[in-house]
């Protein structure tokens, strides 16, 4: 089966620099973790799919071999076949705690415990969710108060997992060693305890709070800025307000990620704001000041006779700030013109009045089109 494009898979472009990378990696070990997405074969796989990715791209001779020649140009370059391994130990071995550097090859393995298994500081989950906003926020930056879930520590337990007056007691599996011997004679391989997954240690009681989890979901509320000129689909990172780390490890991120709500008259086209405004045909034809809708209420518009369908008029400095350097859009104004229906008498009399006028110079583009259609296919 081919293979998919590494940076693809990690959602990178080529020149993704490795923080990059790292992060893209990080976000989808979190989406595509197991613990997420519990019997889903399918985010086990594109787990191992991410973790071959980031195996390449976090090298850099690998990678370079990589952007060169290819799946070819990996051959021999001492790859794991990720689809043989288990999650477990994919996640150990550059999991969050492992992230910087060293983790092939033996090396950057320090901080085991006594007990030898891996319980060494893990940074927690990202979070995400979604804030809404208006086109009026977006104009000037906002603050918004945004509510979630998120695991927090119990308090029953104090995060140990234990029942009141109870202590971990000592995993008979591997005999609190956190690793066990597989298989026999020579080419024994040692791997993490599956019972205590490498702590060592069991919980004998658990603490009922918690369910032996040693967290408890919590309803969090925090007041983000938002800066003014935001895009739908953006962003904002929200450090230390993830899920809590595991052994004392650093809480993960909240992204929240910008929702515009459609606004009534305005659409948005960059930094630009666009109404489209209907005006009557006798309007477009003698000029006239019209209100237009804009962020803060209608805006007096003075267009000039004979303004066409479609036409575009200009107000600067009346859109959005740009995110980066603040510098304002317009606003622009697109009009239409609309057709008068159910005329009265009156009215008929005058337009029929109006129409033994029409020429050349009322309207010159009609006037032209007729002129070519008669020339080329005849006719009166
Ligand atoms: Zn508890
Ligand atoms: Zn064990």
């Amino acid at each position: 089966m081919a293979k998919r494009d590494y940076y693809e898979v990690l959602g990178v472009g080529k020149s993704a620099s490795a923080d990059d990378i790292k992060r893209a990696y990080r976000r989808m070990a979190m989406k595509y973790h197991p613990d997420k997405n519990p019997g889903n074969k399918e985010a086990e796989a594109k787990f191992k799919e991410c973790a071959e990715a980031y195996e390449v791209l976090s090298d850099q001779e690998k990678r370079q071999r990589y952007d060169q020649f290819g799946q070819d140009g990996l051959r021999g370059a001492g790859m794991h076949d990720f689809s043989r391994m288990n999650v477990e130990d994919i996640f150990g071995m550059f999991g969050l705690d492992d992230l910087f550097g060293g983790m092939f090859g033996g090396g950057g393995r320090g901080g085991r415990g006594a007990a030898g298994g891996r319980t060494r500081a893990a940074r927690g989950y990202d979070l995400e969710t979604t804030v809404k906003l208006t086109l009026n926020d977006v104009a000037k930056g906002v603050e918004k108060t945004i509510e979630f879930t998120r695991q927090d520590v119990c308090s029953d337990c104090n995060g140990t997992a234990c029942a009141a007056g109870t202590k971990p007691g000592v995993c008979h599996t591997c005999g609190g060693h956190g690793q066990v011997a597989k298989g026999g004679g020579f080419f024994q391989m040692v791997t993490t305890c599956p019972q205590c997954r490498g702590s060592g240690q069991i919980i004998t009681t658990p603490c009922k709070s918690c369910g032996g989890t040693g967290h408890v979901p919590k309803k969090r509320v925090v007041n983000i800025k938002i800066p003014a000129g935001v895009h739908e689909g953006q962003g904002i990172r929200v450090g230390n307000e993830g899920e809590p780390g595991r052994n004392g490890g650093p809480r993960g991120d909240l992204y929240c990620y910008v929702r515009i709500e459609p606004h009534e008259f305005l659409q948005r086209d960059g930094n630009d704001l666009v109404a489209v405004v209907p005006i009557s045909f006798s309007q477009a034809a003698l000029g006239a000041s019209i209100d237009v809708p804009s962020l803060d209420g209608t805006k007096q518009l003075k267009i000039p006779a004979g303004t066409q369908y479609g036409s575009v008029f200009r107000i600067k400095g009346q859109g959005l700030p740009d995110i980066r350097s603040g510098r304002s859009g317009d606003q622009l104004v697109q009009i239409t013109i609309e057709t008068p229906v159910k005329l009265s008498d009156q009215q008929e009399e005058l337009l029929r009045e109006f129409a033994k006028t029409e020429n050349k110079t009322v309207s010159p583009k009609t006037a032209r089109f007729f002129e070519k259609l008669k020339k080329n296919f005849g006719g009166n």
